[in-house]
């Protein structure tokens, strides 16, 4: 049987600046799902990179004296170095500049737009917003100024390649307005939906040589370079392999999931499904759009000098707990707020407080116990697995995981990473009220089934957090004792179907281990 795909994709950043949490956000919530995909048992591949091209780029080298290659090269070398510090399970990394295999699908796809009749040379007069670096038009527009970046656009006259995106519109409009593309969150789709229903414009997608050097240049004409929306959304299929028509390629597209910010769903949602249309190549399944992060309640910018910078929180945090926060307390698809008090809180509360001092409060429970009692691993053999618990009051604990995993699965297909979080923490406190009724410390005779319990719900928390915290679920699965378990097995391992797996090598080999999250 052949497994199943999931191809998900962040946006590329752009090497104009180092990277900040906003595009941190994007690379997590990105590496949430595909590491939940990889669980389910698909064949995931999951891709980032960076975006090389443009007057922007071209003009921030200079200002650090570099050529515009050597600026992209150390830029989009810190970009990469986030998979390490944000522990992301990326495929590939796929950078615009990068002349073996997304400039060749560049030209074979601007040469195929051509053949269709799509590109056309027009000499054009229009509103261009350097912010954009694009050519924006009049709806674009707020009190004369552009909406996103708040400054007046400067009329440019001058000779350009245009793609002929107006064909396309009535058939985008119906393709969004059916969900064969599909928006997430809702009110995003119905922002895209009204400006698709005001008709969609032919755009500019080169630029003269002259005043755009930093790029590729249109094919048969040296004199025009491909502007930076015309090239930079292919690479979602360059990287794939779509010059050569590659395996891969066949394999994985069309996408399954985009993730993007809200300030380029126009491109996602309007541009690039044109494109595709045009290419006669399938369509993407879902975009996803997530909100910005504020810092506290301000835009973060340069010029505010408020960014906030990811190599320096994850040194002084770690990975999972800047991993949590993110995910945890910006919502999935709206704005939310970072300060650092606000970090701390949530750390202490939910996680040096929450799963840290549970695990440790059970694990020293279930280790006191097999001091006891050194045949724990036998006494646990004749427990009922959790499918079948019915007695001892546990058949609640087994109530609330069952109703957490589930909930867990519906939030994660609905990209609800703060919610789903939320849910598996209600079990976390759950855990801690069922200790507090069952006394478990005390000898009694249903002292060692109430701490089977508990262990099964550690087994299963570790478990569900396995996309979100992939190395705290690995601690918890070593403090547990359960090595012959591993990642591949999945998502739904747990808990044990039968008795045969508890023989298997699921045994209560606890071992108390370091303090998860020590306060702060
Ligand atoms: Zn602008």
């Amino acid at each position: 049987m052949t497994k199943k795909k999931f191809y998900i994709t962040t946006s590329i950043a752009y090497t104009n600046a180092l990277p900040h949490a906003g595009f941190s956000l994007e690379l997590i919530q990105a590496d949430v799902m595909a590491r939940y995909h990889r669980l389910l048992g698909k064949d995931v591949f999951f891709l980032t990179g960076t975006d090389e091209h443009g007057a922007k780029v071209a003009k921030a080298a200079k200002e650090e004296n570099k050529n515009p290659k050597e600026f992209c090269d150390e830029i989009s070398a810190k970009f990469k170095a986030l998979k390490k510090i944000l522990n992301l399970s990326n495929d590939d990394f796929i950078r615009t500049t990068d002349q073996k295999r997304h400039w060749p699908a560049v030209k074979k796809a601007w040469l195929k737009l051509k053949e269709n009749g799509d590109i056309y040379k027009k000499q054009y007069k229009g509103l261009y917003c350097s912010g954009c670096e694009a050519f924006i038009t009049r709806k674009d527009l707020i009190d004369g100024k552009c909406a996103i970046h708040k400054r007046e656009p400067e009329i440019i006259k001058e000779e350009n390649y245009f793609f002929r995106l107006s064909k396309y519109s009535k058939e985008i409009e119906k393709i969004i307005g059916k969900d064969k593309i599909k928006i997430i969150p809702k009110s995003r789709k119905n922002e895209i939906l009204n400006f698709i229903k005001q008709g969609l414009d032919d755009i500019s997608f080169s630029r003269p040589r002259k005043d755009l050097k930093w790029g590729i240049s249109v094919p048969n004409d040296e004199n025009q370079t491909i502007y930076v929306w015309g090239e930079a959304l292919l690479n979602y299929i360059s990287a794939l392999g779509y010059a050569e028509n590659s395996e891969r390629f066949k394999k994985f597209w069309p996408v399954d999931v985009h993730c993007v910010g809200k300030d380029i769903l126009k491109f996602h949602g309007a541009i690039w499904p044109g494109m595709l249309l045009s290419l006669g190549l399938e369509l993407p399944k879902t975009i996803f759009v997530h909100g910005f992060i504020t810092v506290g309640g301000q835009k973060m910018s340069k010029s505010l000098g408020n960014i906030v910078d990811p190599f320096e929180l994850v040194k002084k945090y770690g990975t999972d707990p800047v991993r949590y926060f993110l995910l945890r307390e910006i919502p999935s698809v709206e704005d939310g707020d970072f300060t650092y008090k606000k970090f701390e809180q949530r750390y202490n509360s939910d996680l040096a407080s929450g799963l840290g001092n549970l695990v440790a409060r059970v694990i020293t429970l279930a280790e006191r116990l097999k001091i006891k009692n050194q045949k724990l691993k036998t006494q646990i053999k004749n427990f009922t697995p959790l499918d079948n618990f019915i007695s001892n009051g546990a058949s609640k604990i087994k109530i609330e995981i069952d109703k957490t995993r589930k909930e867990c699965h519906c939030l994660l297909n609905e990209f609800k990473f703060n919610e789903a979080l939320a849910v598996i923490w209600e079990l976390i406190s759950f855990c801690d009220q069922y200790i507090e009724n069952e006394r478990p410390w005390e000898k009694s005779k249903k002292q060692p089934s109430v701490i089977y319990d508990l262990l099964v719900a550690l087994a299963n928390i570790a478990s569900m957090l396995q996309p979100f915290l992939s190395e705290t679920a690995k601690e918890i699965f070593n403090q547990l004792g359960i090595k012959s378990i591993d990642e591949k097995r999945g998502f739904k391992i747990y808990p044990p179907k039968s008795r045969s797996l508890l023989r298997r090598g699921w045994t209560w080999r606890v071992k108390k281990g370091k303090s998860l999250f020590p306060r702060i």
